[in-house]
């Protein structure tokens, strides 16, 4: 019984996103995908800039 599968939230315990914009110093890390799209959408729409989001294994779940 060492893992426990919540039920109650979206996130993927086996990745991150990264979302890293490539013209400016703004970088993040979610749990989940929803948030780090949301985060692309929104800083595209208002800066124009080219940012996007990477899968990443999640660490620490190993
Ligand atoms: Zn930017």
């Amino acid at each position: 019984m060492s893992q426990v599968f919540d039920a109650d939230s979206d996130a993927n315990e086996e990745y991150l996103y990264h979302v890293v914009c490539h013209d400016c110093p703004t970088e993040s890390v979610s749990e989940r995908a929803s948030d780090a799209e949301e985060r692309v959408d929104e800083h595209r729409s208002s800066t124009g800039h080219d940012i996007e989001v990477a899968q990443l294994p999640n660490e620490r779940s190993a």
